[in-house]
């Protein structure tokens, strides 16, 4: 990072950067847990689905290339191992081995949950001493929240079809 640009960060920045490729190691995994997940899921609304994961598993590697951006500018280094991902994350990985929509969905879901914790956390701790990686922050959060409601509704109108063909 420019040498001003740095001075403005007025907390620990190795612990900041430890925090970041936590948070991007997450991204990774939930990425391919979206990506692999709209390949082999199953079931009723299949299609709709199958949409909503390619555009988080789409979103989910955005937030990577943020999160790597900005752990190069604070002079560190992204994660480079992917075995190292499993380790760094706060949140793992849910193997889509059932493939049923309402089984991908779920395990999305809890994925999205404990984003949007791990990201509340990240919040409270740059608010006041990192301003430009706040920011960030924020921005993914907003995205979080928003694929938390997405997968919630998309698993209501699945549960709403699955009712109606069984009265
Ligand atoms: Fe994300
Ligand atoms: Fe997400
Ligand atoms: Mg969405």
């Amino acid at each position: 990072m420019g040498t001003k640009g740095r001075t403005i960060v007025s907390m620990d920045v190795e612990r900041l950067v430890d925090l970041l490729r936590r948070a991007y190691s997450d991204e990774w995994l939930a990425y391919y847990q979206y990506w692999v997940g709209a390949k082999v899921v199953r079931g009723p609304n299949k299609e709709a689905a199958i949409q909503e994961l390619i555009q988080h598993a789409t979103d989910e590697l955005a937030h990577a290339t943020l999160l790597a951006t900005r752990i190069i500018q604070l002079g560190g280094v992204p994660v480079t191992k992917p075995q190292e991902w499993y380790s760094l994350s706060n949140c793992g990985y849910a193997a889509p081995d059932d493939p049923f929509v309402l089984n991908v969905l779920d395990q999305n879901i809890l994925g999205e949950q404990c984003a949007i914790t791990s990201y509340n956390t990240l919040l409270a701790l740059t608010r006041d001493g990192d301003p430009v990686t706040y920011n960030i922050v924020l921005g993914i959060l907003q995205q979080e929240v928003e694929h938390e409601e997405d997968l919630q509704a998309l698993r209501e109108d699945i549960e709403v079809m699955l009712k109606g063909r069984t009265e």
